[in-house]
């Protein structure tokens, strides 16, 4: 029996490329693997590459938003693209091999209709294959899938691999456990996942988070159980790595690494034991809960490869956060950031604007909270989150349009409130962009640059008269600066 696994090309302004690693798919198909099927995965983003496509009509409002013409460090996305193989190289790889059965894996809501155009392709041409849908959104909206697309035969939800098995008539495998599993990398051609130029691979140590933050997807896929696996066995699984592969780049994919604090200290202990002069790096990209750190865990995860912390803060205001079921307070956050700052980490903080019943107050707030924690403030904007308890909510107030699937990413603006418009979105991602472009050059020039004469210093352009056609990155940004500071105004910079 012949089974290919997909990870589907994705159609957006932009793609965190690094973020695509296809693990889900490595844990399925090894499982499929050790069951006797001959299994393959098609990871459709790799090799990267990218095509400018028409802007979906939904989006029509964003023309006004986004310009591919706009320079300098304020600049938001350009044009739309898609991102990977073209759904007749798809069909041509499926034509090669053959398969009895494709998988296609489906994380997001707002690309369902590109996994859904490209399940109703491949029916075309192999009627007699079956698809099987997967992944975050397959398991919030099986039913919805089911009744509305007749070219896909099986949606399996939730996160147990042997799902797939049943649903190809096999036995479960019993044997099966997420933490006893070492995904198969053969299955991949490892030689496409690189960052900064050395091999870079996916890990998860642990699955599930027992929280209950009203915006957060993780326990509709993997339940409110914190599953962790042995020491041992992440050991085993990086070394294999390390020394087999030439893997020098780790990131910890985990939806909350940290919680179990004891199991983390022990995990840090082994790392930093076992790849003594390996000379990695470990990531935890997807974000580390500030809730468990401490400066001393912050020492060991120094000792261990880490040099990058990504911290979501969400918001400053307590209330807030305390209607989101946030974990933590404001004291708990600083005390952490502070300390992994005098360590040399390159903190990034995160933010979301435009949560539901969020003031300008609040992010404004937030914004200044964050601007003196010498950190990289990274926004996110607000999207109504499937199979969540806040999305509910929305729903039932008639808040969010629950069938606009294409809208629920954060390149889109797409909720405004009473509170918030558009225009105010927009304004703050840009303010934010300033405001870290300033501390970058603050950084560079090791000076304060408090005023419009100390940036004169750097670069003399004002933007009436700076050539756009010439001048850098650099110059624009500095130029922007100043007439903030003069009026009081951001100012896009377009290229004619
Ligand atoms: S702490 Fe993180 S992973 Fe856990 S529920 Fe909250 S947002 Fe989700």
């Amino acid at each position: 029996m012949k089974v290919l696994l997909i990870q589907p090309p994705i159609e957006d302004f932009y793609l965190t490329e690094i973020r695509t690693y296809p693990l889900g798919l490595l844990y399925l198909g090894t499982l499929l693997k050790k069951n006797g099927v001959d299994v393959s995965i098609l990871d459709c983003l790799k090799p990267y590459k990218k095509k400018t496509i028409p802007l979906p009509k939904e989006f029509n409002y964003l023309k006004e938003v986004y310009s591919e013409k706009e320079i300098g460090p304020l600049k938001l996305f350009g044009a739309y693209y898609r991102f990977g193989l073209t759904d007749d190289e798809i069909i041509k790889k499926v034509c090669e091999l053959s398969p009895d059965y494709i998988g296609i894996t489906c994380n997001f809501t707002a690309y369902f209709n590109i996994v859904a155009a490209l399940a109703e392709k491949i029916k075309a041409v192999f009627p007699n294959t079956k698809i099987i849908i997967g992944g975050y959104h397959a398991t919030v909206y099986k039913e919805d899938i089911l009744l509305k697309h007749s070219c896909i035969d099986k949606v399996i939800s939730g996160s147990d691999e042997n799902d797939f098995l049943r649903v190809l008539g096999l036995p479960e495998d019993e044997s099966h456990c997420f933490t006893r599993t070492v995904p198969d990398r053969s299955l991949i051609n490892s030689s496409y996942y690189k960052m900064h130029r050395k091999n870079f691979s996916f890990l998860i140590a642990t699955r599930g988070c027992p929280r209950k933050c009203t915006f957060c997807t993780v326990a509709s896929m993997h339940g409110s159980n914190f599953i962790k696996r042995s020491v041992a066995s992440i050991l085993e699984e990086m070394s294999y790595l390390c020394h087999h592969e030439n893997v020098r780049v780790f990131d910890f994919e985990d939806d909350n690494l940290s919680l179990d604090r004891n199991w983390f200290d022990e995990l840090l202990a082994g790392v930093t034991e076992t790849f003594r002069n390996d000379d990695i790096r470990l990531y935890a990209m997807n974000g580390i809960s500030a809730e468990t750190l401490s400066e001393e865990l912050l020492q060991k995860m120094w000792q261990a490869g880490f040099r990058n912390l990504n911290v979501s803060l969400v918001t400053a205001q307590d209330s807030l956060k305390e209607k989101l079921r946030r974990p933590f307070l404001n004291e708990q956050f600083e005390l952490v950031v502070k300390a992994a700052v005098l360590l040399g980490f390159e903190v990034t903080a995160y933010l979301i604007i435009g949560l539901p019943d969020q003031t300008k107050e609040d992010i404004q707030e937030t914004i200044e909270y964050l601007s003196g924690l010498n950190v990289l403030i990274a926004p996110s904007i607000y999207y109504p989150p499937p199979g969540t308890e806040q999305f509910s909510e929305l729903v039932a107030g008639n808040r969010v349009d629950p069938d606009n699937w294409i809208s629920f990413r954060s390149s889109v603006f797409p909720v405004e409130t009473d509170f918030l418009s558009r225009k105010d979105l927009v304004y703050y991602f840009q303010y934010i962009r300033m405001l870290n472009f300033y501390n970058e050059i603050k950084k560079k020039y090791a000076s304060a640059l408090g005023s419009i004469a100390d940036l004169n210093s750097i670069s003399p352009f004002l933007l009436e008269n700076i050539d756009v056609q010439r001048a850098t990155e650099e110059e624009i940004g500095i130029a922007q600066l100043k007439e903030y500071l003069a009026s009081g105004k951001m100012l896009r910079i377009y290229r004619k």
